[in-house]
């Protein structure tokens, strides 16, 4: 296929030029020849195409890179959120469940104004859940350059992506959050959290350990996303996260982008903003020979080759690129020319501004995306239709809640939860003792599927740690202070903040129901004064030994749910002390002692 530089023909004269003069300071070599039109090397180096996949690679590695950095001891005042809360329909979502826009997610602007001057820019220049699609669909493209053309037309079940987004905008509307389900920030940051990051930790710490085996000591912690972690992370649910990751990349193979062509709820609101944005590749009929060679790379199957869908366009530039004509270019405000065309199409007599029309297609530009308004209307009822049914499950309803939906510290009462959490799980991954770990079904439904809890089998809530509540981007876990948190200074009144009560079953209890001793949990309860205590009693056992026994209780005024008694407890298939959400100080309503009893 032949790939020439970008360089108008109508320029090339003036373009020669220039490249004499630019030759000067480029000079041709073996390694670096000249474009066939004379031009120096650097202006195929520059090309536009070139451009765009530096700014790919650029903040593909700024995400890893931050993901990398979201880890105590690397934090250090980097914005670890900051994809998250650049994604300007995080921002929109969440203005519209919650009224307001939480600290950053302002930051949307800097998409949102580039969308509305330049199109969809963001889809095909920063977005790091497309580069890694594109990559994938480029890597392990095995069709012909005909089969590309085919499968870069656009089809109408590109329109599922809108439908979804305004189900999801509907349910926002409403105070229930889902974008985070297929919002790609959302998802990519997940599925990197939950499974492919704790998969490389697992590899990198094996490797480490065969070369020690070696005899080498290699110094890898560099490459650990959680250095100094006992063990590599776990997460309920991972298999799925990484299967889902798996399978959308691994639809690359049948459609080109296939989730951001189909799926997408943030490519499809960019889309229509960018009905109004002021750029678009524009198509000169009067060069085009309608060969359609433009949809050989077309990532967002916007039919440039006909009337440009500039909705679906991802601006990639491709397709400038690959016109053998120099027929496409990318304007300012393109006039529509179909009123300009004088003489008959048909019979091969057109012309534009004196000029004959090779192009049998006069239309250039389609501009809002092509979904019928009744197909609004009917994804608007589903969005309406959804949110009760979401609501029905038990662990959201306002009349019952899960006993093991422990929240953060620092989270908001429930509903205003729900209605702020993007299922980031950014809180997850900056969890030092991985004690954050998505939902299940189980925890907290539907509705609230990767929203995070606790989970004290696997870790516990550090006392000195309000990690989670620096990170999230959306304010469903606020920023809260050592002090706040722990309610010192002048917080004193308000005491600290309770994420739950830890409860003992006796009959699982060593010192009540096995006559042995055992005092971990009264040991490790790191508030002060403790909120498990101990009686001592003299006991007889069965074979006549005498043994003091130091029978733990539990003082729930005292008690945050940190959950460390639970994690340390030596029975350790189904601890004798368990903690559940009962008496967190978020909802006045889940207290589980009267206000009286809690002050003392
Ligand atoms: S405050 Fe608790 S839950 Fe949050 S990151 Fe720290 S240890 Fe984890
Ligand atoms: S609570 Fe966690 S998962 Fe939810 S928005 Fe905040 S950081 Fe993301």
């Amino acid at each position: 296929m032949k790939r020439l530089p970008i360089v108008h023909a109508r320029n090339r004269g003036s373009q020669a030029n220039r490249g004499s003069q630019a030759n000067r300071w480029f000079p041709s070599n073996r390694w670096f020849p000249s474009n066939r039109d004379g031009s120096p090397w650097i202006a195929r180096a520059l090309r536009i195409t070139n451009v765009r996949i530096a700014a790919q690679i650029f903040f593909f590695a700024l995400f890893v890179f931050l993901l990398w950095c979201t880890w105590f001891s690397r934090l250090g005042g980097y914005p670890v959120s900051l994809f998250l809360e650049l994604d300007p329909l995080v921002g929109f979502a969440t203005a519209l469940s919650t009224s307001t826009v939480y600290r950053w997610l302002w930051r949307g602007l800097f998409v949102l104004v580039p969308t509305l001057l330049l199109g969809r820019v963001f889809c095909n220049w920063m977005c790091p859940y497309g580069t890694l699609h594109q990559f994938i669909g480029f890597v392990f493209n095995i069709r012909t350059n005909a089969q590309d053309i085919e499968a870069n037309r656009y089809r109408p079940s590109y329109q599922l992506k809108y439908i979804v987004l305004a189900v999801f905008v509907v349910l926002a509307l409403f105070g229930s959050l889902q974008i985070g389900l297929l919002d790609p920030i959302c998802l990519l940051v997940r599925s990197f959290t939950v499974a492919l990051m704790p998969a490389l930790d697992a590899g990198t710490l094996e490797l480490a350990e065969r070369m020690q085996a070696q005899g080498l000591d290699p110094e890898l912690s560099l490459l650990l996303f959680a250095p100094g972690a006992p063990d590599a992370r776990v997460f309920a649910g991972a298999w799925f996260a990484g299967l889902l990751l798996l399978g959308l990349v691994g639809m690359n193979l049948v459609v080109p982008r296939f989730f951001c062509r189909v799926l997408c709820p943030l490519g499809a609101f960019l889309g229509v903003l960018s009905r109004w944005s002021l750029w678009r590749i524009d198509r000169d009929p009067t060069k085009c020979t309608d060969c359609d060679l433009c949809l050989k790379s077309c990532e967002g199957a916007a039919d440039p080759q006909a009337a440009l869908r500039k909705s679906e366009c991802f601006v990639c530039f491709n397709c400038i690129d690959d016109c053998p004509e120099d027929a496409l270019s990318f304007k300012r405000a393109p006039l529509p020319i179909q009123d300009r065309i004088v003489g008959s199409l048909r019979h091969g007599t057109a012309r534009l501004f004196g000029r004959k029309l090779i192009s049998k297609i006069p239309e250039t530009e389609l501009r809002a995306p092509q979904v019928a308004r009744r197909r609004w209307v009917f994804a608007s009822l589903a969005g309406v239709l959804a949110y009760p049914f979401l609501r029905l499950s038990k662990a959201v309803n306002k009349r019952g809640f899960d006993e093991k939906a422990i929240r953060p510290p620092g989270s908001v009462a429930e509903e205003e939860f729900l209605e702020r959490c993007i299922k980031c799980d950014q809180c997850i991954n900056v969890c030092p003792t991985n004690v954050l770990q998505p939902s299940t079904l189980a925890e907290a439904g539907l509705e609230g599927l990767w929203t995070p809890v606790m989970d004290f089998s696997v870790g516990f809530c550090q006392l000195n740690c309000t990690l989670c509540s620096e990170v999230c981007p959306t304010g469903a876990i606020q920023k809260t202070s050592i002090e706040r948190k722990l309610g010192l200074k002048e917080h004193k009144d308000t005491g600290p903040v309770r994420v739950g009560t830890a409860f003992f079953n006796r009959g699982r209890c060593l010192p009540w129901s096995m006559e042995t001793p055992c005092v971990v949990c009264e040991e490790v309860c790191p508030v002060t004064p403790k909120a498990i205590g101990t009686y001592d009693v003299d006991i007889t056992r069965w074979d006549g030994s005498k043994v003091t026994l130091n029978r733990p209780y539990m003082r729930p005024e005292l008690c945050i749910g940190c959950g460390i008694c639970e994690h340390e407890c030596p029975v350790l298939d189904d601890a004798a002390v368990y903690v559940t959400a009962i008496g967190e100080s978020r909802d006045a309503n889940r207290s589980l002692l009267l206000k009286a009893a809690r002050k003392t």
